[in-house]
């Protein structure tokens, strides 16, 4: 099924406003197995939406919109969906007593204006908007629907829960969609762009490919019948990826680097301790996100200065030939966070933040070090200068690559 959005409203276009409600309604797609093709912001213009409404009539079997059904004159959602199926609306007297009911609970009397909420097309049907006056619209001939939304998030979200969401799984229960999300780090998007080429733009199933703060994700998107079948369809792309890809693979579907982690270390009845400096805590508050981790995670120290890391254990003499911002610094804390905690993996995690160099060395210059018993794993990585960008780009190699050695030390 191929939808389009169309967002209306002159302050979308303006700049005033910010189209959330488009990408709210895009997300709810993929898992609905319904694939949106196209999306556009109208102002409220009746000759501009009605042209809007009869290319996306002939293009897309589903069109969504959000806004322009208030009561006042620039409000043309529903007029131009009339003019576009060329059927007149009518007053529906029960919408039109709903409507006097819902002003008369807030003890107002209605305006004139809001008759226009309580015209209706004959393809159409309200629906309920619990949270406004706005009834939505939903018109449907030959197949093919507009479903109108109010503007407010609020209104349109629990439009959307309340009726909306059930219609569309009843439209679309011929076919089931499963998505499989694989998520890689150490490679670039145009390398594992490359490395995957001859699977990209395949309708179905579908390859994604997708850069985030945490790597290089593929979603692999499938619909068929039934279950069995997509994962049958996902599984030759899923078993390419891996040949392929496998020393970069670090997690599925909606784990984190720090649930990955997590599963990994209790599964084997291991633990992790930290010392970080660069990220000032940032790697310690990553970890306990996970809501197991006070099984596995022993603590972390911000050591963020050399007294401090000295106080803390590191030796002066690695700093004073080394540096800070070294290799041999990042190992000693590694080392350090595992022996006074006694954890089987200890990180260490230096470098700079910026925005001055220090050391002769520029922002986002990083070293991390994994130590497991007497072996240390260095993990230098540049990344982009940004603090923000530093500190989780640092902290999710860390978690990722720890990730990888645990199942390489404890298959
Ligand atoms: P109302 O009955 O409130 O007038 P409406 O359906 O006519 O609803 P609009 O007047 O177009 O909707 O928008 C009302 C408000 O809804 C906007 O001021 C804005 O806060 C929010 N809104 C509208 N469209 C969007 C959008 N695409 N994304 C996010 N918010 C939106």
């Amino acid at each position: 099924m191929k939808a389009e959005i169309i967002s209306v409203g002159t302050e979308l276009l303006m700049g005033e406003l910010t189209d959330t409600n488009a990408s709210w309604i895009a997300g709810r797609l993929p898992a609905l197995g319904i694939q949106l093709q196209w999306v556009s912001i109208i102002g409220d213009d009746l000759p501009m939406l009605t042209e809007a409404f009869v290319h996306g009539w002939q293009r897309s079997d589903i069109i969504f919109t959000t806004g322009g059904l208030g009561p006042t004159q620039d409000d043309l959602t529903r007029e131009a969906v009339a003019a576009a199926l060329g059927e007149t609306p009518v007053v529906q007297e029960p919408e039109l007593e709903n409507l006097r009911q819902w002003f008369r609970n807030r003890g107002q009397e209605m305006p004139g204006h809001n008759v226009k909420q309580a015209h209706l097309i004959p393809s159409a049907e309200f629906i309920t908007n619990r949270n406004g006056t706005a009834p939505g619209w939903w018109a449907q001939r030959d197949g093919k629907h507009i479903v109108c939304m109010p503007g407010p998030p609020g209104e349109n979200r629990a439009m959307w829960q309340d009726e909306i969401d059930a219609k569309l799984k009843e439209l679309v229960d011929t076919e089931v969609t499963i998505t499989r999300n694989i998520k890689t780090l150490g490679l670039g998007e145009a390398s594992v762009d490359e490395i995957m080429s001859e699977y990209f733009g395949l309708e179905n199933p579908y390859l994604g490919i997708y850069s985030k703060a945490d790597g290089i994700h593929l979603r692999i998107i499938a619909r068929a019948s039934d279950e069995a079948a997509a994962r049958e369809m996902i599984a030759p792309i899923e078993d390419a990826i891996h040949d392929r890809l496998a020393p970069y693979v670090w997690g599925y579907d909606d784990e984190t680097p720090e649930l990955s982690v997590g599963a990994a270390l209790v599964g084997r009845g291991m633990t992790l301790a930290t010392m970080e400096s660069v990220s000032g805590g940032f790697l310690a508050n990553t970890i306990t996100e996970a809501p197991d981790s006070n099984q596995w995670y022993r603590g972390g120290n911000v050591a963020y200065t050399i007294e401090a890391m000295i106080a803390s254990g590191v030796a002066s003499g690695v700093l004073e030939t080394h540096g800070v911002v070294s290799q041999e610094t990042a190992n000693a804390m590694a080392q350090v966070a595992q022996s006074a905690t006694g954890a089987d993996f200890g990180i260490g995690l230096t470098g700079v933040l910026g925005p001055q160099e220090l050391e002769g060395n520029r922002p986002g210059t990083i070293h991390i070090a994994i130590a497991h018993g007497d072996d240390v794993r260095e993990f230098p990585l540049r990344t982009p200068p940004r603090r923000l960008v530093i500190k989780r780009r640092s902290c999710n190699t860390a978690l990722t690559e720890l990730r990888k050695l645990i199942t390489e030390v404890a298959p």
